[in-house]
C-alpha cells in the first residue's frame, strides 16, 4: 500500500503519517525527517541542502527525488510506505509517477488561520521524530520526548518568519498537485481541523474503502 499525504505546513502531516505507520506496519518516509537528519549529521547531502531549510525553500528536485528513490528502495519498504512531505513539485510528482503507482493521496484541508499557530507551538524531537504541540498535544512532562526522554527542540523552519514563507511556496509550488491527482482519481479530502483522532478516522476510512475497491472480499492490498 503506497500512500501520499499532502497538506499546507503544520496541516499535520507527520503527526497522521506516523499513526498510519503503526497501524498499517509500514514505514513514514518523511523527506524533511531525511533531510534535518542529514543536516544534523553534515553529511554532503545535509551541507547541500542546509540553506534550503533554513529558509524555507524547498531543495532541488534532482537531489529530493534521489533521496526517496533510495530510501523506498530499502527492505522495509517493501509492502508500501507512507509519503510525507513527497511530492511537493510537479517535477517531483512525475519522478514519482515513473517510480511506482501510488493508492491513495490524502489532502489534509486546514484554515490558513490556524497554520501558523500550529506550526509555532510545535516540538520535535530531533532523535526519533516525534511531533508535539505545546497547546494541542504536549507531552507529559513539559518540553520532553515521551519515547526519548530528550528535551524537545522547536524547529528553526517552524519560526514564525519562516513559516510564513513556507505557506507561500506551498501555494505557489504543491496546491498546484491536488488538481493533478484528483484528476487521476486518486485524491482524497480529509478534513484537518478536528483533533487529532477525527482527521486519523477519516484518512482510515478512506484507506478501507480503497482496499476493498482494489479487492473485494480479498482483504485488499
Ligand atoms: P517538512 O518537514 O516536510 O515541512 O519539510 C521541511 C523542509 O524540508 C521544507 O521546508 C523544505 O526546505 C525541505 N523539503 C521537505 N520535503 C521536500 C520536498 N519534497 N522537496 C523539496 N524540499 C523539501
Amino acid at each position: 500500500m503506497k500512500l501520499v499525504i499532502f497538506g499546507p505546513p503544520s496541516a499535520g502531516k507527520g503527526t497522521q503519517a506516523q499513526k498510519l505507520a503503526q497501524r498499517y506496519g509500514i514505514p513514514q518516509v518523511a523527506t524533511g525527517d531525511l533531510l534535518r537528519k542529514a543536516v544534523a549529521e553534515k553529511t554532503p547531502l545535509g551541507l547541500k541542502v542546509k540553506e534550503y531549510l533554513d529558509k524555507g525553500k524547498l531543495g532541488p528536485d534532482d537531489l529530493i527525488v534521489k533521496v526517496i528513490s533510495e530510501r523506498v528502495s530499502k527492505p522495509d519498504c517493501k509492502k508500501g510506505y507512507i509519503l510525507d512531505g513527497f511530492p511537493r513539485t510537479m517535477g517531483q510528482a512525475k519522478a514519482l509517477d515513473k517510480m511506482t503507482e501510488v493508492d491513495l493521496v490524502m489532502n489534509i484541508v486546514v484554515d490558513l488561520d490556524e497554520l501558523v499557530e500550529r506550526a509555532v507551538g510545535r516540538r520535535t524531537c530531533l532523535k526519533c521524530g516525534a511531533v508535539y504541540h505545546v497547546k494541542f498535544n504536549p507531552p507529559m512532562n513539559e518540553g520532553i520526548c515521551e519515547n526519548c526522554g530528550l528535551k524537545l527542540i522547536q524547529r528553526d523552519d517552524d519560526k514564525e518568519d519562516t513559516v510564513r514563507n513556507r505557506l507561500k511556496v506551498y501555494h505557489e509550488q504543491t496546491a498546484p498537485l491536488i488538481e493533478y491527482y484528483r484528476q487521476k482519481g486518486k485524491l482524497v479530502d480529509i478534513v484537518g481541523g478536528g483533533g487529532i483522532e477525527v482527521v486519523f478516522a477519516q484518512m482510515v476510512k478512506a484507506i478501507s474503502q480503497i482496499k476493498q475497491r482494489a479487492s473485494p472480499g480479498h482483504g485488499g492490498l
